[in-house]
Formats: structure tokens, sequence, C-alpha cells
């Protein structure tokens, strides 16, 4: 795509957009940049909680993402409509940044030096909500290709969402299931460890990039 009057150009960036491997165009960067380094600020036009239930209901999210960023309980940023080059920083379960609100900005910064020609990526880290279901979980694959990926831009699942469904587990069973419960919890505990994203509630500071989820809008149709 090319610029577009809701552009909004940064200066002396340190990375350029091209092809990505991730997806479309990423960012990459041009220069060596240090870690913790303030990269760009997430740019996007602020919107209250329902103007980007209006804007995004379920059909439109069955055709692409948005670009949604969860700024606080009444405000979100949509860089769908303003937006700046860091709309390009593609998704990674195992980031070289990472995104941090801060008076009311959001601005990524680098978790760690980052050489040139590496791609700049950070956790989205998509909000669950309940009402998300497989079919969420299918919206929004995550294909970083990291050893730790963990299949989906949602956020990593940590406490247990909803719990109404707990009768209908079955009691631990004993060594049987042992070997499938065992690849299941290493796996799991793997990508606990390693992502290891401070909880978005743990942290103010931690920008919650939220689409909107598709179960608002699932909510009526069903
Ligand atoms: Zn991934």
């Amino acid at each position: 795509m090319t610029t577009s009057p809701s552009f909004q150009q940064t200066p002396s960036i340190p990375f350029e957009l091209r092809q990505s491997p991730i997806q479309g165009q990423g960012a990459f960067a041009t220069r060596r940049i240090r870690k913790g380094a303030r990269i760009i600020e997430y740019i996007g036009e602020r919107i209250t909680q329902a103007q980007a239930d209006a804007r995004y209901d379920d059909e439109s999210m069955e055709r692409h993402h948005t670009f949604l960023f969860n700024l606080d309980d009444d405000t979100v940023l949509d860089a769908g409509t303003l937006h700046n080059e860091s709309r390009y920083i593609n998704h990674s379960c195992e980031p070289n940044c990472q995104s941090l609100i801060d008076k009311g900005h959001i601005h990524i910064y680098a978790l760690r030096a980052i050489e040139p020609g590496e791609e700049l990526t950070y956790d989205y880290a998509y909000e669950r909500t309940p009402e998300m279901d497989a079919d969420a979980e299918s919206l929004y694959v995550c294909r970083c290709g990291t050893p730790s990926c963990r299949g989906t831009i949602l956020a990593p699942e940590k406490k247990a969402p909803a719990r109404r469904k707990k009768a209908t587990r079955k009691a631990k069973a004993p060594s049987k299931s042992k070997a499938a419960s065992k690849s299941k919890s290493t796996s799991k505990a793997k990508s606990a460890s390693k992502s290891k994203p401070a909880p978005a509630a743990a942290k103010k500071k931690r920008g919650t990039q939220r689409a909107k989820s598709p179960g608002r809008g699932r909510r009526a149709a069903s």
C-alpha cells in the first residue's frame, strides 16, 4: 500500500519497511539499536471502545486484522485510520521489542540490542475475552516461526479465562494419560517461562494490543 492522508511520517526512524517473511510489510533495523532504546510511538486515531466496536464488527474481523491498540479502559488507538510506520512492526512470540504505555502514549522499545537487518517485532498479546472460542484462535494465527511460537497472536493463556467448563473435566487420570499430559504440560511450561511477558494487569505500563474480539459481534449473531 502506498501512503495515504492518514499516514504520519516519523523523522529519523532506525528502520525501513519492506516485505517480511512473517507477514506483509515488516520493519527492519537500518542501524544498530541499543537495548532499551525508544524506537517509535504507536500512532493511531484516538477513539472510544464503543466507536471501536462500531467500526469493527464480526464481518470485518473475518476479513482482516484490525490495528486497534488498547490504551486504557476508555480509549483505543485505531491505526487503521491514522498511523505511522509503527503499524508495520509485526508480532512475534520471541520479540526483540516491547510496547509500553506511558502517560497516554504507547511507544515501542528495544528489548535487547538489535542489529541492522533484523526485523523488529513485539508481542501483540491480544487480549483474550471470555467470548473467544476456537474460531477466534484461528483468526489470530501466528506465523512468526520462532521455536517458542505459541501459534496465536492472542496473549498466552495464563489465568484460566472462564471456569464455566470446569465440571466437565474428568478427574486427573492416573498413569495412563501421563505421556499425553506430560508433553502438554512441558510445552505449556516452556512457553510460559520463555515468553514470560509481564501479565498485562501486573504492570500498568504494558501495552495490551487488543483486537476487538470477534466474540463481541458473535454474541449478537448466534
Ligand atoms: Zn508465534
